[in-house]
């Protein structure tokens, strides 16, 4: 059985993606620094009789990852196939109202976590590789990486970097036939999202949100999870170095 390592597990979008990983038959590691909503996220999985474990992880920790990831490939007995780094967050302010302590906050969780987590695991989901011949990372940066966002200039800034790191690291572990993919998730509906409304700014950049998405509604978690779901089917063997937002035509990159 494929084994599969998502980072953020514990609620939204990483919830999503776990849960239907599960329903597509892989064993699920679910590492989020919010223990207790990864275990309740496992518990739902087991519950529906799939595979799945809660780990405590910090993604902003290379040690914390390096022990999530050994943990996980030791208790779930396998090698690693997929690594799904979802974990992040954000704070809307506008940039020059910010404490530069919060880039430090953004840049460690948004850009050095999908960082730390794929030095991680790349190295055990290339030793699978050797065999199956099959690998997947799956980033999931953010359409303000490729547009920008009022609002989210650090945060646009550490998920730009991650959308450059899945091109570069699609180019360096083609050799071991694993394929890195991004995936751009416009406004979606999620726990974030609710906390965003919380402030001001936050309220004020969502309000309009569905308004002026072509598709007129946000991002469901189902249709991010969707995406990754395709990305780790075998069919998308030669798929690699792709950034696909999935934001209802909010966002039109050329
Ligand atoms: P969410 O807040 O609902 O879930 C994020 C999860 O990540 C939480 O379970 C949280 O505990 C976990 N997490 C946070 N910091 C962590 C850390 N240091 N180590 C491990 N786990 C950590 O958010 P979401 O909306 O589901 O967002 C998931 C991903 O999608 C994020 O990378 C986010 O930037 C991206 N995204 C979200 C939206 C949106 O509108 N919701 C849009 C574009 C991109």
């Amino acid at each position: 059985m494929r084994i599969a390592f998502v980072t953020g597990g514990g609620s939204g979008l990483g919830k999503s993606i776990a849960h239907r990983l599960a329903a597509d038959g892989f064993s699920v590691a679910i590492a989020d620094i919010d223990q207790s909503s990864a275990e309740l996220v496992a518990k739902e999985i087991q519950e529906d009789g799939a595979r799945a474990l809660a780990l405590r992880c910090d993604v902003s920790s290379l040690d914390s990852v390096k022990e999530a990831v050994a943990t996980a490939t030791e208790r779930l007995k396998g090698g690693l196939d997929v690594l799904v780094n979802n974990a992040g967050f954000d704070e809307p302010e506008f940039f020059l109202q910010t404490d530069p302590e919060l880039w430090d906050r953004l840049i460690a969780v948004n850009l050095k976590g999908v960082l730390n987590c794929t030095f991680a695991a790349a190295p055990l989901i290339a030793e699978s590789c050797r065999e199956s011949g099959y690998g997947r990372i799956i980033n999931i940066a953010s359409d303000a990486g490729r547009v920008g966002s009022l609002g989210e200039a650090v945060y646009a800034a550490a998920k730009g970097g991650v959308i450059a790191f899945t091109k570069a690291m699609a180019r360096e572990l083609a050799r071991d036939k694993i394929t890195v993919n991004a995936i751009c998730p416009g406004p979606a509906d999620t726990p974030m999202t609710d906390r965003i409304r919380s402030s001001a700014l936050g309220d004020k950049l969502m309000a309009r949100m569905a308004d002026v998405t072509p598709l007129k509604r946000l991002a469901l978690p189902e249709d991010v999870a969707g995406l990754v779901s395709y990305f780790a089917r075998d069919e998308a063997n030669f798929i690699t170095a792709q950034v696909v937002s999935v934001s209802g035509g909010l966002t039109i990159p050329g």
